[in-house]
């Protein structure tokens, strides 16, 4: 197996997932290496993700990023001048039923991308490859290198290098059989989440832009009225609160959706009347509750690695670092 030494563009370097870290790390040996990315659904972004219903976009994944280290300040300024990052200055307030809610003050800065929260990480992917619609199912071993295979065992290509930049319990369904660190990724664990996306007939007038929910199921509530770049404005995310999630994790979507609808209504009174459009979605893997405080995961001498939020924290901000980490690591 090859014992990896600096990449030169011939060494076939494959990615699994098209989030932040994944595309990160892409992006940081593009020219050094000849990288392609499989990402199994349609868009990129993974839990920066957007999804589009009738008039409707929902953010339904992360609301905003913040930037505390110089490489990410760096990344979101030269986005910030293609106009693809902005700064969010929503009006946000704490919401507890049966108290007056108060407003909240944010003691750093909060960017969205734009139009949705994708196109920062579709922005990084332009020049790279990119295969949509393409899981990886397993990965065996083949000479000194790897082969991919989609669902059906039909090989995806041969590579001298693997890295994993999906949520950890799903490196290791990947990797277990083959990677010297591979119960390390049973170590970060996660809460669950459920976005409750709600598309209204007309602009809601509410007295805030985002709100933080307690003691209800809800976690979070998010209109997109204030988010810069957005065409349509009629458009609320709701987030569960996690530890409503993992308990209410294996109840039927129906019942699930009717208890989010129900506190959501609670909050926002007589302007339910304008609702016209439900959706729900399941984020499994929502938030790691305990990071496994490594930037990375590499076996060098097998060709593998791992990177993405679990392995420094839950936030965008720590899956790029892990992505680049990893990405400089290889470069030498
Ligand atoms: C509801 C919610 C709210 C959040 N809010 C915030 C927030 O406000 N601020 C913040 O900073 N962070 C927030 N986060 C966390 C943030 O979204 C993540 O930390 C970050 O996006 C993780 O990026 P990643 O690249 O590590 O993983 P992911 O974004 O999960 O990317 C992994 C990718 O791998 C793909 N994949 C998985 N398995 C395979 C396979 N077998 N083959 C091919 N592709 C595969 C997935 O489809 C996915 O695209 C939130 C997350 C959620 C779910």
């Amino acid at each position: 197996m090859l014992l990896l030494e600096l990449p030169d563009i011939s060494m076939k370097i494959a990615v699994i997932g098209a989030g932040i870290a994944g595309i990160t790390f892409a992006r940081q040996l593009a020219e050094n290496a000849n990288v392609t990315v499989f990402e199994k659904s349609r868009g990129y972004g993974g839990r920066m993700s957007v999804r589009r219903s009738g008039h409707w976009q929902f953010d339904h994944g992360a609301q905003f990023f913040t930037a505390r280290s110089q490489q990410f300040r760096q990344l979101i300024e030269e986005l910030a001048r293609q106009d693809i990052v902005a700064q969010w200055h929503p009006k946000i307030t704490t919401i507890q039923p049966g108290k007056k809610p108060f407003r909240r003050e944010w003691f750093e800065p909060h960017y969205v991308a734009k139009p949705s929260m994708n196109a920062l990480v579709k922005f990084m992917a332009i020049q790279l490859d990119v295969r949509l619609q393409t899981p990886v199912i397993e990965i065996a071993q083949q000479g000194s290198g790897w082969l991919l295979k989609d669902a059906d065992g039909k090989g995806l290509g041969n590579y001298d290098f693997v890295v994993c930049a999906q949520p950890a319990p799903q490196c290791y369904e990947l990797l277990k059989d083959h990677f010297a660190e591979a119960t390390r990724l049973l170590q970060p664990n996660y809460s669950p989440c459920f976005a409750l996306m709600l598309g209204f007939s007309k602009p809601l007038h509410l007295n805030f832009d985002a709100a933080v929910v307690r003691e209800s199921p809800l976690g979070w509530l998010g209109l997109s009225t204030s988010r810069p770049g957005r065409i349509d404005s009629n458009a609320i995310v709701a987030h569960s609160n996690n530890e409503w999630a993992k308990e209410s994790f294996e109840q039927s979507l129906e019942l699930v959706q009717k208890e989010l609808l129900n506190a959501t209504q609670e909050v926002l009174g007589k302007h339910v009347a304008k609702l016209v459009h439900v959706e729900l979605h399941r984020w499994r893997y929502a938030r790691v509750e305990q990071a496994l405080e490594l930037e990375f995961l590499i076996d060098r001498e097998k060709g593998l690695a791992a990177c993405g939020d679990w392995c420094l924290g839950n936030r965008v901000e720590d899956a790029f670092l892990s992505g680049l980490a990893l990405g400089k690591q290889l470069e030498g």
